[in-house]
């Protein structure tokens, strides 16, 4: 029997491996790296705006982390209220250990360069597929032109801390923050027309002294000064209008969604189950009707 075929190790690639491996199919996952997902500031919220089809998908958010959590070790959530957080490269690579557990098989560092009915073409070769899922975030359009997935830049910043100093999740007009693990912030600040190397390293700067106006820090508390440690930019794949979701050609199923952490654990169960049922979801109707 010929395997689905994932193209996409972020998020949303692991969590459809996994869902469709779980259903007793075979999967194989192939990808070049880690995608944007390493990047996220990885929150886990319900509130709006959750555009076109993701409307139908948010109210399953919490729940479908909820399951994942307690079926699959090392899918951690560090929740705040009704709110969530998790380390998306560990969640990530829990996901891939659990769907290779289940008998798939993951093929990294491989580039896809065509994809087509019955057939992934990539630097690894050849690959037969009874269906090909592209989960490719930002490079879906080069597998698929007619899908068109902007890329949005998000500006991400970590911070060494106090241990304990930011409660739960804070969001501001300037910035979010949350402690990711013990002593360590990653914050999220909006970016300025300047997003040059100089211009990133201020707009850093910026985010660490409102941090410390914020939340204090400093020598009398116990571990010390707030301290930058990095900053980067992540390209979001953001298809306007909301998620991508459903057959594209024969055989060419596409997955690309704004808020991916979010919103990929109900995605990929309602996936797997449209490509190993053959039936549509109507939960993913709007996501279908989106035009590509
Ligand atoms: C700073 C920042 C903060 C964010 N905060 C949040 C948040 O709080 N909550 C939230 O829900 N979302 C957030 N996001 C968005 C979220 O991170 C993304 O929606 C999500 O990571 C996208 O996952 P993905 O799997 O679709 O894409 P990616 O993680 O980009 O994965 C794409 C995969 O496809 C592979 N690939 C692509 N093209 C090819 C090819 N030709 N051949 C082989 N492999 C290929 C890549 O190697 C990669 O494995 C944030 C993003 C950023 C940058």
């Amino acid at each position: 029997m010929k395997p689905v075929v994932v193209v996409g190790g972020g998020i949303v690639g692991a969590c459809v491996a996994y869902q469709v491996a779980r259903a007793g199919v075979p999967v194989t996952v192939i990808f070049r790296d880690g995608g944007v997902t390493p990047l996220s500031f990885a929150w886990i919220g319900t509130g709006p705006p959750w555009p076109g089809g993701a409307s139908d998908l948010s109210g399953f958010i919490l729940t479908d982390w909820l399951a994942l959590a307690s079926s699959v070790p090392g899918v951690d959530v560090r929740w705040s209220g009704d709110d969530g957080a998790v380390d998306p490269v560990a969640v990530t690579r829990a996901l891939l250990r659990a769907a290779r557990g289940l008998g798939a098989r993951t093929v990294s560092g491989a580039s896809v360069s065509a994809v087509r009915d019955g057939l992934v073409s990539s630097s690894a070769g050849q690959l037969p597929a009874s269906t090909v899922v592209v989960a490719a975030g930002t490079g879906t359009t080069g597998l698929c032109p007619s899908v068109a997935v902007p890329a949005s830049p998000a500006f991400r910043l970590r911070v060494r801390a106090p241990r304990g100093l930011v409660p739960g999740i804070v969001a501001t007009e300037h910035f979010d923050v949350r402690e990711a693990s013990p002593g360590l912030l990653l914050a999220t600040a909006p970016l300025g027309a300047d997003r040059s190397p100089a211009g990133l390293r201020t707009l850093a700067g910026q985010t660490t002294d409102r941090l410390r106006a914020a939340f204090g820090g400093g020598p009398r508390l116990p571990g010390g000064e707030l301290r930058l440690l990095d900053w980067a930019v992540g390209q979001r794949p953001m298809p306007p209008g909301g998620p991508v979701i459903g057959w594209v050609s024969p055989g060419v199923y596409v997955a690309v969604m704004h808020s991916a952490i979010c919103l990929a654990p109900v995605a990929a169960r309602l996936i797997a189950e449209e490509i190993v049922t053959g039936r549509p979801s109507p939960a993913l109707a709007a996501c279908h009707s989106r035009p590509v």
